[in-house]
């Protein structure tokens, strides 16, 4: 934790000096000691301390100087530090001034110069004052402050971009807390400038890009290397897997992530039948532990960085990010997943991120504490969220097409479901309309067997209404089949005959694509069981065929 500062203020620099000397012989291990030699430069400073948000615990400040008294300082300094202790330095001359003053700058003590020893007459009343201090003084959050308005889908994707890349922040709403005001006002942010992102040192970003954040957060967007022996596309389980498997068994390996290592399963609220956790894990336990053990073999993990296109260069295989850049590699496995099908209903694109998310949105629980929100959707994803989100808010609506939950939903979810006061199921349901005018306000529900028409009051909706592969940008020259799912192996022999420009004797290996040294695994891939397990297992499968690939067979 950063030490909270003392503050010593004097224009006289041999007295500053000698009163910097003395507070970091007996301080210094504890506090930070600054000292400033006007009124006007330690504003400056507390205005720095206060946008890192760091603690302020003393005040030392000389009565008698030219411009702005120890006492007008006070005054001002107390507005941005009001826990802060405060002693007024003074002559004997000012004594008077003093005593009028611990009402007006509320000052704790005035001190008279020259303090010596500083161990009879400065350190007790100053241990005193110091201790009084830590008492009252609760540590301030020490991560980045995202302000804006709740209902902003910038903040939103902010935050969750922070949230999946395990960086703490503390949202602060503009509309009803104090400091967020404030940060606004010291950082000079007009209101059409929100988001305002003030990071741990300081410096502070407006509506900034997830590539702006990551970068000043230290994640790597750019390769080191122009060159690889495996490029996985992906930060889901499926390449998490084959990155640990590949670096660990030798390959030098890069892996592409658009948002944040974890995939879909990094915003799942939790995750039971994972083989080797009895009482289930957090998608976001489980991306981290990934992330850190593919780190820990020397994978390359560029994040946020997008794939956008893919070329065959003789033996060699390159992509291209979003930024222009090139790598190539012998052996390329795409893993990029799929995500949530969007809801075409009327209403619903303008207010998608400020009350209508796709996916979880796991972050968001606690803005919806004591809230209705309604969950659309009949799979275990909608039946995960509905029951994390039935813990925060007053009541989930689960709207269901079908007429029963059984048949796509997990046993152990629908009885939780079923034993959950507050998850309401409307079965042979769907969405019909979505209102608001800035932010969700209600849905109107149909009835698919009546066709009875229903409007509930809102405040969040979550869709998990099937996935669409995320394959657009390697179409042109991979294989896929009528969904823009990847066909693999078997799956593109026709009439016994590998598919049409395969190269080479034998025929496509199990999870390569109809071009040789393109793998694929996880659920991109035609036919895969969209599970986490099995996504970590075609990872590691596909690491096997890498090297069968690269040693020629
Ligand atoms: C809410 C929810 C709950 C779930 N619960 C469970 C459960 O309890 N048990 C279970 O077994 N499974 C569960 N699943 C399913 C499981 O999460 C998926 O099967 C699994 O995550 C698939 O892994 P993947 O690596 O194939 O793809 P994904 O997890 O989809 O990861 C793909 C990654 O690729 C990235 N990407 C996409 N395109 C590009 C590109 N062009 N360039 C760079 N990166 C790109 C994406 O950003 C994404 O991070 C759940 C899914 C969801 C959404």
């Amino acid at each position: 934790m950063t030490k909270p500062t003392l503050l010593a203020v004097d224009d006289d620099p041999l007295v500053l000096r000698a009163v910097e000397r003395d507070l970091r012989k007996e301080y210094g291990s504890s506090y930070r000691v600054l000292r400033a030699d006007s009124g006007e430069a330690a504003l400056e400073a507390l205005k720095q301390l206060k946008l890192r948000n760091e603690p302020v615990a003393l005040f030392l400040v000389d009565q008698r100087m030219p411009k702005m008294s120890g006492v007008e300082f006070l005054e001002r300094a107390i507005a941005h530090f009001p826990e802060a202790k405060r002693v007024l330095l003074t002559a004997y001359a000012d004594t008077d001034a003093a005593i009028n003053a611990i009402n007006k700058a509320r000052i704790d003590y005035y001190l008279m110069k020259p303090w010596d020893p500083p161990e009879e007459r400065l350190y007790p009343l100053l241990n005193d004052l110091l201790e009084d201090w830590q008492g009252a003084f609760r540590p301030p959050f020490e991560g980045i402050r995202v302000v804006g308005h709740r209902w902003s889908p910038m903040a939103h994707e902010i935050k969750d971009f922070l949230a999946r890349n395990h960086a703490p922040y503390r949202w602060l709403d503009v509309e009803t807390e104090d400091e967020a005001q404030q940060l606004v006002q010291q950082t000079g942010t007009e209101a059409n400038q929100l988001p305002l992102v003030v990071f741990q040192d300081g410096i502070h970003m407006t509506q900034p890009s997830t590539l702006q954040i990551a970068e000043k957060i230290g994640l790597t967007t750019r390769a080191k290397m122009p060159f690889y022996d495996l490029i996985v596309i992906g930060g889901g389980p499926a390449a998490l897997a084959a990155a640990v498997y590949g670096a660990s068994e030798g390959l030098r390996t890069v892996m592409i992530e658009k948002q944040a290592p974890g995939g879909q399963a990094g915003t799942t609220s939790r995750i039971e039948n994972y083989l080797g956790f009895p009482s289930g894990l957090s998608g976001a336990d489980l991306a981290r532990r990934a992330e850190t053990q593919a780190r820990r073999f020397g994978v390359e993990i560029l994040t946020p960085q997008e794939v956008v296109g893919i070329r065959v260069n003789d033996t060699l295989r390159d992509v291209t990010l979003s930024d222009k850049s090139e790598l190539s590699c012998h052996a390329l496995l795409i893993a990029t997943g799929v995500s949530y099908r969007t809801l075409d209903v009327p209403g619903c694109e303008p207010l998608t991120g400020a009350g209508v998310y796709y996916g979880a949105a796991m972050i968001e629980a606690l803005s919806y504490r004591d809230q209705n929100v309604i969950m659309v959707g009949g799979g275990n994803s909608a039946g995960q969220a509905a029951v994390y989100f039935s813990q925060h808010s007053a009541r989930v609506t689960l709207i269901v097409r079908g007429d029963s939950l059984a048949k796509t939903m997990s046993k152990y979810l629908v009885d939780r479901i079923e034993t959950t006061n507050n998850i309401v199921v409307r079965l042979r349901t769907e969405v019909n309309e979505v209102r608001g005018k800035e932010h969700l306000e209600a849905v109107t529900l149909m009835n698919r067997d009546t066709g009875a028409q229903e409007t509930l009051p809102a405040h969040a909706l979550f869709v998990f209404i099937g996935a669409k592969p995320h394959t657009d940008w390697c179409a042109s020259i991979i294989e896929r089949d009528e969904h823009g799912f990847i066909l693999t192996g078997p799956d593109l022999m026709r009439d016994g005959k590998p598919p049409r420009g395969w190269r080479g004797e034998r025929q496509p290996m199990l999870l390569e694509t109809n071009v040789p040294g393109i793998f694929v695994a996880g659920d991109v891939r035609h036919g895969s069981v969209k599970r986490v397990a099995s996504a970590v297992g075609e990872g590691a499968i596909a690491v096997q065929l890498v090297h069968r690939y690269l040693s020629g067979f």
